[in-house]
């Protein structure tokens, strides 16, 4: 069965079958429902890569309790932000402060009342929902709404993790716009700042690969990560960027490097398996390699002859 993307889903972990079957019945109507009937089936749904927006978990369950259960979801990185509403028929108060403390964000209390569990679910999606919207904006930069350094910092660190575990290559390209405060002074910031857009937009449309990402570094400066690439196809894509920022033809009268817009890259790659933590290494080595492009002259891509040097 395929999901429509726009509707929630709420996983249900109960180990009794009528249970299951009333809240997946109220919840259907406006919610995906996944459901388990035991403590290592849902972790196992999760572990397949299953990422529901809420779970309702029922605490008392033979074997792995509901308790253990969040336990485990709390303690895997993967997982660990996924919101869990314990539903229990336990409902002392030191039971309930139990669930919270294990990081539950609701408990409903057993007999349930079909509409008040489906008005607690509603809140807590809500919720859900707002949260990843801020943590997408907090991700993004405004101007060129593009990612920001906050998401390259997280994205190059999983990348390496990646590259390192798979014994694959990785590739970052810092890149700066030619004088851009003469550009700046002399055109106005309002023209910069569209000069920004442009070039930002162009940069993300010559990347066709599926895991090639592109952010704004801060400022002018906006940096590459590319993975499974070496040295050579990283420095043609450089090459393709540098020609395609040109192509635009936003006249800079104030460059000495061209009579348009033009970028300096810098370039640093890894030929096969970086350490999973190289990533402000690899950072540093391209933006070195950049400064070194400006020295040469700016409009150029400088790098990629180490292939496999970190400096
Ligand atoms: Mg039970």
């Amino acid at each position: 069965m395929t999901f429509p993307p726009n509707r929630p889903t709420i996983l249900i972990v109960d180990d009794t079958p009528g249970n299951i079957q009333i809240l997946a019945q109220a919840l259907l109507r406006d919610y995906e429902v996944l459901v388990s009937t035991n403590g290592p089936a849902a972790l196992e749904l999760l572990q397949a890569g299953h990422r529901p927006d809420l779970i309702l978990l029922d605490v008392m369950m033979p074997g792995m309790d509901g308790h253990e259960v969040c336990r485990r979801i709390k303690a895997d990185p993967a997982t660990w932000n996924l919101p869990i509403i314990f539903i229990t028929a336990r409902d002392a108060v030191e039971d309930q402060q139990f669930g919270f403390n294990l990081g539950a964000v609701d408990y409903i209390t057993k007999p349930f009342e079909v509409p008040l569990v489906l008005a607690r679910v509603g809140v807590h999606i809500r919720l859900q929902q707002k949260s990843a919207r801020l943590e997408k904006l907090a991700m993004l930069d405004g101007l060129t709404d593009i990612p920001n350094r906050r998401a390259l910092d997280d994205l190059l660190d999983r990348e390496c993790g990646r590259a390192a575990r798979d014994g694959t290559p990785l590739a970052v390209l810092m890149i700066d716009i030619d004088h851009f405060k003469a550009y700046n002074d002399h055109y106005g910031h309002g023209v910069g700042d569209d000069c920004l857009r442009r070039v930002a937009h162009t940069l993300g449309a010559e990347l066709h690969r599926p895991g090639d990402f592109l952010a704004r570094y801060g400022g002018e400066e906006f940096c590459i990560v590319l993975p499974h690439c070496d040295t050579a196809g990283a420095t043609q894509i450089a090459e393709n960027l540098r020609a395609a920022v040109a192509a635009l033809a936003i006249p800079h009268a104030h460059s000495s490097a061209a009579v348009h817009i033009s970028i300096s890259v810098g370039l640093c790659s890894r030929a096969i398996g970086p350490e999973p933590d190289c990533g402000p290494a690899l950072l540093a080595a391209a933006d070195e390699a950049l400064y070194c492009a400006k020295r040469q002259g700016r409009n150029q891509v400088v790098g990629g002859k180490a292939d496999s040097v970190i400096v």
